[in-house]
């Protein structure tokens, strides 16, 4: 079996340029020449209708369906031509185009105790509420959240920026996981929380990275430089603020990645957004 390839700089460096901006959400050209489109699945649960209108839009517009590791579908070899068509009919489906850019990621999760055995705590609706809340705002770099229901991680908690597993009595939060070229395990930072306090956790982190993080770092990096023990009483200070500032941040920055032309196929890194 070959499954050697010859790695194409130019495209590759294009692509990087791309991914360092908030909101941008077009992958760019991929090695055949066509485009991609990453679909946000909210919770990785969807309708028998609504996959019947993925699998359209992958027969009618591209080659394939991948299935990320970040729980989105990405939509692989639709050609320059019929990208906003794609996108338009992904949008009709009800689903989002997501982003590659410098903000907060789709939140991952796995089923926790709607429907795992080993489900502590429920992962649907808090998932969905920090999604809502927070994702779309500007980030030194990606910052990627997890929410797993039980100690076993399936979601990898520990693998991500903002990680949080169900216990008897609440979450466990991590912070400062990733995976890459050096992967990190994410570290503790606070346990027992309930489910009402998450968001302002959350928040407070997200407040003391933006704060504290140098030029194009991820959180395991500010989180070690800056110790874990200054981190975490940085962000147990900031818990009684409101984030409504952050929230709306975050909305916006939305709505504008997707009304620009970051979300089409355009070449050499160019962006507007
Ligand atoms: S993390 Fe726990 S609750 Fe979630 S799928 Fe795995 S075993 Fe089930």
């Amino acid at each position: 079996m070959d499954t050697s390839a010859v790695p194409d700089r130019e495209l590759r460096k294009a692509t990087v340029a791309r991914k360092k901006h908030p909101g941008y959400r077009c992958p760019g050209k991929q090695r055949d020449g066509n485009y991609a489109l990453s679909v946000g699945i909210p919770t990785a649960c969807f309708s028998g209708e609504q996959l019947r209108q993925l699998a359209d839009v992958v027969d009618k517009y591209a080659k394939v369906g991948h299935l990320s590791t970040a729980q989105s579908l990405i939509i692989v070899g639709i050609p320059e031509d019929l990208y906003y068509k794609a996108r338009q009919a992904v949008l009709d489906a009800g689903f989002d185009v997501r982003s590659i850019g410098r903000d907060v990621r789709q939140v991952k999760c796995c089923p926790g105790a709607d429907f795992s055995p080993f489900g502590l705590q429920r992962t649907f609706p808090l998932a969905t509420a920090l999604e809502e809340a927070f994702r779309g705002l500007p980030t030194p770099l990606k910052f990627k959240i997890s929410v797993s229901g039980c100690p076993n991680c399936c979601a990898n908690t520990k693998l991500n920026d903002f990680g949080i597993h169900g216990t008897v009595d609440g979450w466990k939060v991590f912070v400062g996981g990733k995976m890459g070229t050096v992967p990190v395990i994410a570290e503790e930072l606070a346990s027992g929380v309930s489910s009402d306090d998450i968001p302002k956790y959350l928040a407070a982190v997200l407040r003391v990275y933006r704060k504290e993080a140098q030029p194009d770092e991820r959180l395991a990096k500010t989180v070690s430089r800056v110790g874990l023990s200054t981190f975490t009483e940085d962000v147990v200070s900031q818990l009684d603020t409101s984030f409504d500032d952050l929230v709306q941040t975050a909305k916006e920055a939305r709505e504008k990645a997707m009304a620009s032309q970051c979300i089409g196929p355009l070449e050499n890194g160019k962006e507007d957004c």
